[in-house]
């Protein structure tokens, strides 16, 4: 015996019935249900019960008939007249003209806790007591489809665990149900027909009048097989929605999805993969042809770097590819805290912490040092990594024009808050430009704020050695945050925030997208730990991009387009997201990977093809590139 039914049953020598409720449940369940019955009875909004009856009965599962819950429609009506003619409406399709007799029927019977069985073409009333009504029992919602909040009578999910079972019993073609509670006025009509029917009026607000009609129609001879059906038969409801209402749901869900991708084509906005069948460096394969690849991220050709592999794969030897657990459970190794004091080391700065991708960098800092009633000055064109940290942080985020220094001046000034901060980007992922640090600092400091920059393309690529914007600008004071990636010039995958060690300790113990998943895996932390070795013994790498960086800001000039830029990002702006992509298809022809960006990436209309260098392309390939650029893009 596993299962039970449970039925309870709360009244009050004054006001009468209270409350009840019935379940079928498990064994070891029948613990947790019988108190929270109880409970409920103890603590009804009416007043306490005086008596509470409990009745447990083992049940047999081969006892009990699944059934599936009938589709639920709502329809709203301005008021109960309007609901009347609903109810008129429904009662037609069940084939019954007599919906004004059946209504005035309901008020008849708000004194009985059961049901009128109405015999439809008689218009008699079969109930064998009349005081008592028809009681349907024994029945439940299948709970595995929903957590169930035990405290809480769920109205209407018994509602339609009840319609569900008068509706599949025998001779019964429908229900009507009007709650006597004076309070709420919403009714049904069920029926397997067409459902449970919910009409949002039915009566006037503070009538009393309520009560619930079986309808019958067979010879009377039924009768008996119907009133067993309702008061004896188990039943489990499954709440999982008909099926009918799923495919219906199903689609509707569907369409809007589908009809955003279809306007994502028509406006050339839709996104597809580029599948390239070698590693990422300055030539790549990709439909079995070759390119020359003036699109990656890998600026020092670090990708496929033999020393880099190398060490990668003897610590991946080592350490073993999973690191197992998060960085304060079981995920650091010793390779992780060597990486982090190497990029301290390389950017000059008491400590560093690195997360498994810059945007999570990005996320888990902001949303963790900034809070509501904060206030985040952020550049307009700000990676979106950033935007979302802003926004999970809830502190109210005021953007400044892009690298506008005195437009920041005028928001802060505007803005007067006790804690706040300044990020931007170091470089802009877009349009390649330099973040004015030396000014962004002076208003931090005046004002009191936070400094926050985001080096993912400056790291490898501005400054001595590729140690970023500081070293290029020569700054001696740095920003109270500084982020960057491993993913890009460093050419693995990975973000890292550097500061003070108070900063970082604050970020350890605060920063959820740092502490709530899996650190990085021991050969991605050896490869960037290799990676940052590299150029910190040697420049080679870092000298020769920024040779090509000056070159090709020279072969630009030399064919006359007006792009320039200090950073290994060249932005070449074309202006309609279509010419874009034309200039860059017609490049792809040529042997060239050269990317169109287009909205949301960058703003609607400055749609642009976005050379990225890498220290390992020739001076040749350079020169043809903006050769070509020049053809197709015409003389925008
Ligand atoms: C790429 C990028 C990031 C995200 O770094 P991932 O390591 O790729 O997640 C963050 N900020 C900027 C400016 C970026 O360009």
């Amino acid at each position: 015996m596993n299962l039970f039914s449970l039925k309870m049953r709360a009244s009050n020598s004054n006001t009468g019935y209270l409350s009840g409720a019935e379940k079928i449940v498990n064994k070891h369940e029948l613990h947790t249900y019988t108190n929270a019955l109880l409970h409920r009875a103890l603590h009804h909004s009416k007043g306490a019960a005086d008596e509470i009856t409990m009745k447990v009965e083992p049940v047999q599962l081969s006892d009990i008939q699944r059934l599936e819950a009938l589709p639920v429609k709502t329809v709203e009506v301005a008021n109960h007249y309007e609901g009347i003619k609903e109810v008129k409406k429904l009662l037609l399709q069940l084939g019954l003209q007599q919906a004004e007799e059946i209504i005035e029927m309901l008020s008849s019977c708000s004194s009985m806790r059961g049901a009128i069985l109405l015999d439809v073409d008689t218009m008699k009333r079969l109930e064998p007591d009349q005081e008592r009504g028809i009681r349907a029992t024994y029945m439940d919602a299948n709970r595995s489809h929903f957590q169930e909040d035990l405290t809480k009578k769920n109205h209407f999910q018994e509602a339609l665990v009840l319609a569900t079972k008068v509706a599949h019993a025998p001779n019964v073609i429908g229900e009507i149900c009007i709650s006597d509670d004076p309070d709420y006025v919403t009714g049904y009509v069920a029926s397997k027909e067409f459902g449970y029917v919910r009409i949002t009026k039915l009566k006037q607000k503070g009538s009393h009048l309520g009560g619930r009609i079986f309808l019958y129609r067979h010879s009377e001879s039924g009768v008996n097989e119907t009133i067993a059906y309702l008061e004896k038969q188990k039943i489990v409801v499954d709440l999982g929605l008909s099926k009918r209402l799923n495919e219906a749901k199903q689609q509707d869900k569907w369409r809007k999805i589908k009809s955003d991708l279809a306007s994502l084509q028509e406006n050339h906005l839709y996104r597809s993969f580029n599948e390239i069948q070698t590693a990422q460096e300055a030539h790549v394969k990709m439909h079995d042809r070759e390119y020359v690849m003036l699109a990656s991220n890998s600026y020092l050709n670090l990708c496929n770097h033999p020393g880099v592999k190398s060490y990668a794969l003897q610590m991946g030897e080592a350490y073993g590819i999973g690191s197992g657990g998060s960085r304060l459970t079981t995920g650091t190794t010793t390779l992780h805290r060597l990486l982090e004091e190497m990029i301290a080391e390389f950017k000059e700065t008491e400590a560093a912490l690195v997360f498994n991708t810059g945007y999570m960098a990005n996320v888990g800092v902001i949303s963790s040092l900034l809070s509501e009633g904060d206030v985040i000055f952020s550049d307009e064109l700000n990676h979106a990594s950033i935007i979302d940290g802003c926004r999970l942080s809830k502190a109210k985020t005021v953007v400044y024009k892009h690298n506008d220094m005195n437009d920041l001046e005028e928001k802060i000034l505007a803005h007067s808050c006790e804690n706040g901060l300044i990020v931007s980007d170091a470089v802009f992922s877009m349009d390649g430009d330099v973040v004015n640090l030396p000014e962004l600092m002076r208003l931090a400091n005046q004002y009191g704020l936070f400094s926050m920059i985001d080096e993912a393309h400056s790291t490898g690529v501005l400054g001595e050695r590729g140690r970023g914007v500081c070293k290029y600008f020569q700054l001696t004071q740095k920003p109270d945050i500084i982020m960057g990636t491993l993913s890009k010039a460093l050419g693995g995958e990975g973000g890292f925030v550097c500061g003070d060690k108070l900063l970082i300790e604050y970020l350890k113990n605060k920063a959820r997208s740092f502490i709530f998943s899996t650190s990085l895996s021991p050969v991605t932390s050896a490869s960037a730990i290799e990676a940052l070795r590299l150029i910190m013994n040697d420049d080679t790498q870092v000298t020769k991009l920024q040779e090509n960086i000056a070159y090709f800001n020279e072969c630009l000039q030399a064919h006359g387009i007006s792009a320039r830029s200090n950073s290994a990002i060249f932005p070449i702006v074309v202006g309609s997201e279509q010419a874009a992509l034309d200039a860059s298809a017609k490049l792809f022809d040529h042997g060239y990977f050269i990317s169109a960006i287009r909205y949301p990436t960058v703003a609607k209309g400055s749609a642009r093809l976005r050379v990225s260098l890498m220290a390992d392309h020739s001076k040749k390939e350079l020169s043809e590139a903006a050769k070509l650029i020049k053809k197709y893009i015409g003389n925008v």
